[in-house]
């Protein structure tokens, strides 16, 4: 295969690759067939704030959020965290595999409202050993494309961790939100009177996205959406 590959790119005629697999990708595209089929964008009705999948007639909104709705005004995401974008994220990651990053941020991009408007971007924080110990924060680099086309500046200083939570995989919604409180501080000079779209990777209880955008409210913003890929 290789050896295909490297008479091709010497006859000037180099396969593009899927971006998700590697293998060929359809004529023009960035992705082979069966990876663009599994990673489509969902499209079923879901609740605006915590993205549930509800009836068509149950007007944007569940029971849950109807009743305690969350910090943000609008969630947006990409797909459910599960099969092939569980994978490429989690290869992102854990794996270092930065190739995959523009694929991820062109997903995250189209996650975004056409013609949505913020005043910035702001990546939910990691700490900073966590910063170090990765090397790249990837809710920063998912907000790169998207600030390219909504020329709304990533301002990270908007939002800082200041202690370090016990890893929330292993708690329930409860204790989730009880490890992180106090765990972010937002700057007033940054944030007051203004949009703010917070970005992450993934969204699981929500715990941390609402820490985070409680902090951001509290600091004077006047709105906060909230961007993810993946939504558990
Ligand atoms: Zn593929
Ligand atoms: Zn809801």
């Amino acid at each position: 295969m290789n050896r295909v590959r490297s008479l091709l790119h010497w006859a000037g005629l180099s396969v593009r690759r899927c971006r998700a697999c590697g293998e060929a990708a359809a004529d023009g595209g960035r992705l082979c067939p069966s990876c663009a089929e599994m990673l489509q964008p969902d499209a079923a009705p879901r609740c605006r704030l915590c993205g549930v999948s509800l009836p068509a007639e149950a007007g944007g909104l569940c029971a849950v959020c109807a009743a305690a709705p969350p910090p943000w005004e609008a969630l947006y995401f990409h797909g459910r965290y599960e099969g092939l974008l569980r994978e490429l994220i989690l290869e992102y990651k854990f794996g270092r595999n930065l190739g995959l990053g523009r694929l991820l941020m062109e997903l995250a991009a189209g996650a975004a409202p056409a013609g949505g408007a913020w005043d910035m971007l702001v990546p939910a924080p990691l700490h900073a050993s966590r910063l170090r110990w990765r090397g790249f924060n990837q809710s920063r680099e998912l907000c790169r494309l998207l600030a390219k086309r909504t020329g709304a500046p990533i301002v990270d200083r908007a939002l800082s961790r200041i202690r370090t939570a016990a890893p929330q995989s292993v708690l329930d919604k409860k204790q989730r939100l009880a490890n992180v409180a106090g765990a972010f501080r937002a700057d007033a000079a940054l944030a007051a009177g203004r949009s703010v779209l917070l970005a992450d990777d993934v969204m699981t209880t929500g715990a941390t996205l609402s820490e985070c955008a409680r902090t951001l409210l509290a600091a004077g913003a006047a709105c906060v959406e909230v961007l993810v890929l993946a939504r558990d």
